[in-house]
């Protein structure tokens, strides 16, 4: 039924703890009774400024940011970030380093290209699936930064180390496992990572960005993509995604409530470990395409009926899914097969009924 909270499997936008929804809910048409919303108050109201600084406060808690980084909020999604990135930083060389691994990477690489030159410190495979091993790789050392997507959504590649750049600076996309395992933020020059996954609705990304290497962005970056200009105005420059940081900030206090990112990491780990393992010992009725090293805790793609997939078998698959009130499992249009997206508000038992499923669904259609 329709209030029946569905089983979303989606990639993004994502599920979102239904706690957060029902306090958002409770106070949507009267923000600390107020008599008005949230999202009807200025940006430089003392509300909207108390939850700017929480949630900044609570990244900074949750993920144990250093004091020599500054986060803000922006705007324009992931591949606004990819043009951001390049126009603050390429500016140091003129060149910086990619490394490939999947789709979103790639769509980085692309961006970049109008601003610099892009060194791919591997060449890009055919089929994603696999991180070359990095001795293998090819650093500039002269480079401005070396970038990389640390969880692969399309195509489900998860890297399972930090790169060792040799000093260059390491920027990375981290839109779609952020918040969903501890990381040493020190080791890198800038992360980033838009909302719509596990930390909020769409409209905000954060960025998490080392000091020392602001105050060189090309002169063509747009004010609002420029992160010096915008940490100065601490990410109230111009209208934020003020809707899309209240929610966040409460969904971050959701974290914190669960034991942080270790709470995170633990049903991460969960969550993932219960599926990879149906499909082990589906005896390849269900296949995985990623290397075993790299295969991502959030994003996972499979196919049905073999290796090569069968079409019609996925097709069934959705449709018993979807009978059972579990959706958006349908792998990206590039990839085909399904694609299950465990994301924070996802539970273990939302991953145990799939798992039911996929395990029924075997018995009754392999030959
Ligand atoms: N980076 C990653 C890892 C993503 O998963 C996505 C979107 O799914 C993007 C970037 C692009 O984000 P947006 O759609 O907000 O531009």
């Amino acid at each position: 039924g329709s209030s029946q909270s569905a089983l979303n499997f989606g990639a993004g936008p994502a599920k979102l703890p239904r706690e957060v929804l029902t306090e958002v809910q409770s106070e949507l048409l009267s923000y600390q009774n107020s008599g008005m919303s949230l999202m009807e108050m200025s940006h430089r109201s003392k509300e909207y400024s108390k939850i700017n600084k929480s949630a900044q406060d609570l990244i900074r808690e949750l993920l144990n940011v250093p004091d020599n980084y500054r986060i803000l909020f922006i705007q324009g999604g992931g591949l606004g970030a990819f043009a951001a990135v390049a126009m603050n930083f390429m500016g140091a060389t003129g060149t910086a380093d990619y490394a490939v691994t999947g789709t979103w990477s790639s769509k980085a690489a692309k961006e970049a290209e109008k601003y610099g030159s892009v060194n791919l410190v591997f060449p890009k495979a055919d089929k994603p699936g696999k991180i070359p091993d990095q001795s293998t790789w090819t650093l500039n050392p002269n480079a401005s930064y070396f970038y990389y997507c640390d969880n692969e959504t399309v195509d489900g590649v998860e890297f399972p180390y930090i790169p060792d750049t040799n000093g260059v600076p390491i920027v990375t996309d981290m839109s779609s496992n952020i918040m969903t395992r501890k990381f040493d933020v020190s080791k890198f020059g800038c992360i980033f990572g838009g909302a719509q996954k596990n930390i909020g609705p769409a409209g905000a990304v954060v960025v998490i960005v080392r000091e020392d290497l602001l105050g060189k962005a090309m002169k063509i970056c747009p004010t609002v993509f420029n992160f010096t200009q915008v940490s100065k105005e601490n990410s109230v420059l111009n209208t934020p995604s003020t809707f899309s940081v209240y929610v966040m900030e409460k969904v971050l206090q959701w974290i914190k409530r669960n034991d942080g990112i270790e709470g995170m990491e633990k049903q991460s780990q969960r969550k993932s470990g219960v599926l990879y393992e149906t499909i082990a010992n589906s005896n390849t009725f269900y296949s995985c395409p990623i290397d075993q090293n790299c295969q991502s805790r959030i994003n996972i793609p499979f196919r049905v009926g073999g290796p090569q997939g069968n079409e019609d078998l996925e097709e069934k698959f959705l449709q018993e899914a979807e009978k059972r009130y579990m959706y958006q499992l349908k792998g990206h249009r590039s990839v085909g097969g399904i694609r299950a997206s465990l994301y924070n508000a996802t539970s273990y038992e939302d991953v145990v009924l799939l798992v039911r499923l996929m395990n029924e669904f075997q018995i009754q259609h392999q030959k």
